[in-house]
């Protein structure tokens, strides 16, 4: 166990490079208990959760590799994959908290 200290920055992994980062540099998605899959820009929906850095071609991979599949065990076709990349470019640049992402 690596020793936190500080818990207000809770350490999550990007599911396509593995690499652990501040929540703030990656993007949640949730499966809603419904089964939908969505981006979740506050992170605090009920559900379960994967992460994907906000930076880089970490979303590219994860639809290339049916990451969110995996991760999310669910479902998922073209049409929800453009979906969630609607979503995702939304995040990246329209994002009034555009400075926590600064790496
Ligand atoms: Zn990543």
């Amino acid at each position: 166990m690596i020793p936190v200290k500080d818990i207000r920055k809770p350490l999550r992994s990007c599911i396509a490079c593995r690499q652990t980062a501040d929540k703030r540099t990656l993007v949640r998605f949730v499966r809603t208990p419904d089964g939908a899959v969505l981006v979740d820009a506050t992170g605090r929906r009920a559900g379960r959760g994967a992460y994907v850095c906000v930076a880089g071609a970490c979303f590219e991979k994860v639809c290339k590799g049916h990451l969110l599949e995996r991760a999310l065990r669910v479902k998922l076709d073209a049409r929800d994959y453009a979906g969630l990349k609607e979503a995702f470019a939304g995040i990246d640049c329209g994002s009034a908290d555009a400075k926590a992402f600064e790496v």
